[in-house]
């Protein structure tokens, strides 16, 4: 509606008071827009408004006294929705670091945020809407599900737990600590000891993991030893798999307070908390805690800021700390506290590495691991299997003219994969794309097309031949694509019905398996010379981690690592589990060269049609700070690299190019991407380019 349709939006007489709103808007635009409301609303109040010929959900950020427009060109609010409290104070600060600080307009920050029945319009208007999604889910909400809590048993505290929960619990005000305990030291009775002194406070919990369906046996723990403080609908739990409903149900009940305790994924760091205490980021160094698209945030590091800001404890544990918060602590800006010893009474197990360069392998298995697998089995042990590579094999191949399966939409291959519904085919892991595995070569005709490599449906084909009479499963997204198959698939492994289990990254985080003995790992090697310089780090975090697996409960546990690198220094410190010198190796080198933590990054991404449209678009980026140099004025404290095309560079027909930015100075790599960023918008436009801005990239 516009101002001249209207007649009570004629100008007021001088001296009617006005209600001018300030709103966040979900809209690509660098900008804050302005509404007239009827009354007085409060900050951090949701509010329908006309935008265009559209209406949108917004967030009102601030009551200006003189809005920004012309008053005559002001709307007036659609709808202001009072069904949920304001959003507080700390979590409009919260968003607006977060906008700032990942150069992303403020709206485009709050409003995915939401649980989507808070940011439709459709929820509040239109069609079996009314009451609004909040009313609607209080009124079909039945009394509690969740079972009541049987308390589990509570083991004493070894002294070095002692020692870390006594710190966290001493803590005033904002400190962070990390607690570097290795696998299977028992780092969760210390956050639960650190909780349950919160909840005792009567604080809320934030407790961040990386992957909740994985760690089910997580949740079973809280809910047994926590909610017995607060009932049963005290723990929320918050994650992208859940119904919109549910999400809603979780956000709501943590904003009233009703539920003390959010388990949650990465999203959940933005979960409004009114009485938060205490802020656990459990397996901290995990790459999953970083969003990969929108919004590229850290949940880890924002948790670290919220946590600051509302100057409360902030735990952060793992066995590999990344090396930024390893860097922390020698600095004395994290308090350390090193679980240095498992918490049952058994070892860490061995680690083995096998040199396969002059080996006789059968299928990928080096004779070693046979035979170890074999005296395992006659021990009734399990063993694992890890190999980070989904499908049968990784590439179909023409032995006579060298033909391979490529897809037709990505610079990369397709990867066989064997029976299931769609039976044998080739499937791009980029892009999806799917195809029938050619009868005969397409190029020369040959009918010998061979796989080749290897992943795990090829794995597991192979042990059934090895072992005809062992139980085997196989653990990756393929065997878990269906709801429940997961814990299904894991639920056997506890109840003992496997003996051998094959799986990918899935299997080795968090699961505590009672009678697991053995850890094979195979194909390590590929990860081991990626271009990423933190690809040394993440490979020996993962492989800290599946070996973390064996012997938790059981004597005598063994990780077999089979690789052509063995005097390679990631290998050499898992030989003894030696994750302080392996970090200090890591952090010297760094400091050396000027990497991260040592430099602080941004990448520009560009996405077209064709490489040198992306290529041109980042060239000109490149070129505008000279074109400003007011405007630009920290750019001499910043490096921009040349632009390059992305390692694959095509993927579903559209070709990336990126280009690093790196400064040692923080804040001046932050004015520099502030005044960029303005700038890349309309570059982009007139380019035909999309592009996206990232600060802080794990992956290079
Ligand atoms: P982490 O997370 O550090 O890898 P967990 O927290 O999973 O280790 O603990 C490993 C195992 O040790 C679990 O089975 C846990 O119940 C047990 N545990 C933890 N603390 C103690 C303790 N103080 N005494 C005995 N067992 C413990
Ligand atoms: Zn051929
Ligand atoms: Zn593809």
């Amino acid at each position: 509606m516009s101002v001249a349709d209207s007649p009570s939006n004629s100008i007021a007489p001088t001296g009617e008071t006005k209600f001018w709103i300030r709103v966040a808007l979900d809209v690509p635009l660098q900008a804050l827009f302005d509404y007239r409301a009827g009354g007085s609303v409060p900050v951090g109040t949701r509010v329908i408004v006309p935008f265009g010929r559209r209406k949108l959900v917004g967030i009102v950020v601030a009551l200006p006294n003189v809005p920004a427009l012309d008053p005559r060109q002001i709307k007036d609010v659609d709808q202001v929705l009072d069904d949920t409290p304001p959003m507080p104070a700390d979590w409009l600060r919260l968003a607006s670091f977060a906008a700032r600080y990942y150069q992303r307009p403020l709206g485009e920050v709050m409003l995915p945020a939401l649980p989507p029945s808070l940011r439709k319009v459709t929820a509040y208007q239109g069609k079996r809407s009314a009451g609004g999604p909040v009313q609607r889910m209080d009124s079909r909400r039945k009394k509690s599900v969740a079972a009541p809590a049987h308390p589990d048993t509570q083991p004493e505290l070894n002294p070095e737990q002692a020692a870390a929960a006594g710190a966290i619990g001493a803590v005033q005000g904002h400190k962070t600590t990390l607690l570097y305990g290795v696998t299977g030291s028992g780092k969760t009775e210390v956050y639960l000891h650190a909780a349950q002194a919160a909840l005792e406070r009567g604080q809320q919990v934030l407790f961040l993991v990386p992957e909740i369906n994985l760690t089910p046996q997580l949740e079973a723990s809280l809910r047994a030893r926590l909610t017995g403080l607060a009932g049963p609908d005290s723990l929320a739990v918050m994650h992208s798999g859940l119904a919109d409903g549910e999400r809603l149900q979780a956000w709501i009940s943590i904003q009233r307070g009703t539920a003390r305790i959010l388990l949650g994924t990465r999203l959940a760091i933005f979960a409004p908390m009114p009485d938060l205490g205490l802020i656990i980021v459990d397996e901290e160094h995990d790459t999953s805690y970083k969003q990969q698209d929108g919004l590229r945030y850290s949940a880890r590091d924002l948790a670290v800021w919220r946590a600051r800001d509302r100057n409360i404890p902030v735990v952060l544990g793992s066995a590999t700390p990344s090396l930024e918060s390893w860097n922390h602590a020698d600095r004395g800006h994290y308090q350390r506290h090193t679980l240095a010893r498992r918490a049952r009474d058994v070892e860490l197990p061995k680690v083995r590495l096998v040199d396969t360069r002059r080996l006789a392998m059968k299928e990928g298995f080096s004779p070693q691991l046979i035979t170890a697998l074999g005296e395992r089995l006659e021990r009734g042990e399990q063993s694992l299997i890890f190999i980070n590579r989904r499908g049968y094999a990784p590439v179909l191949n023409c032995a006579s003219c060298g033909w391979v399966s490529n897809c037709p939409r990505c610079t990369a291959y397709t990867v066989l994969h064997r029976g299931g519904a769609r039976h044998n085919h080739l499937q791009c892991h980029h892009c999806g794309y799917q195809a029938r595995v050619p009868r005969a070569c397409p190029d020369c005709g040959d009918q010998d097309l061979k796989p080749m490599g290897r992943g795990t449906q090829r794995v597991e084909e192979h042990l059934a031949e090895l072992f005809p009479s062992a139980r085997i499963a196989r653990i990756d997204a393929d065997s878990t694509r269906l709801k429940g198959s997961a814990a299904a698939l894991f639920a056997k492994v506890h109840a003992g019905e496997v003996d051998l289990l094959v799986g990918t990254q899935m299997v080795a985080k968090g699961h505590d398996f009672a009678n697991l003995g053995l850890v094979g790992v195979l194909n390590a090697d590929a990860m081991l010379f990626a271009q990423d310089f933190r690809a040394p780090e993440r490979l020996f975090a993962q492989l800290m981690q599946v070996a973390g697996r064996a012997g938790r409960h059981v004597t005598g546990g063994e990780v077999i690592i089979q690789t052509d690198y063995p005097e390679q220094a990631v290998y050499q410190a898992l030989l003894e589990h030696n994750y302080p010198g392996f970090a200090d190796y890591g952090l010297a080198e760094r400091k050396a060269v000027g990497l991260p933590p040592y430099a602080f990054q941004a990448l520009l991404t560009a996405e077209a049609r064709e490489l040198s449209a992306a290529l041109a678009f980042l060239a000109d980026a490149r070129t505008l700070p000279a074109q400003d140099p007011q405007g630009f004025h920290t750019a001499s404290a910043v490096t921009l690299y040349d632009p390059v095309p992305l390692r694959v560079v095509r993927v579903a027909n559209i070709e990336r190019a990126q280009l690093l930015v790196e400064s040692a100075n923080r804040p001046a790599l932050q004015a520099f991407l502030a005044a960029w960023s303005l700038a890349l918008g309309s570059l982009a436009r007139d380019l035909r380019v999309r592009y996206n801005l990232e600060v802080d990239p794990l992956e290079i």
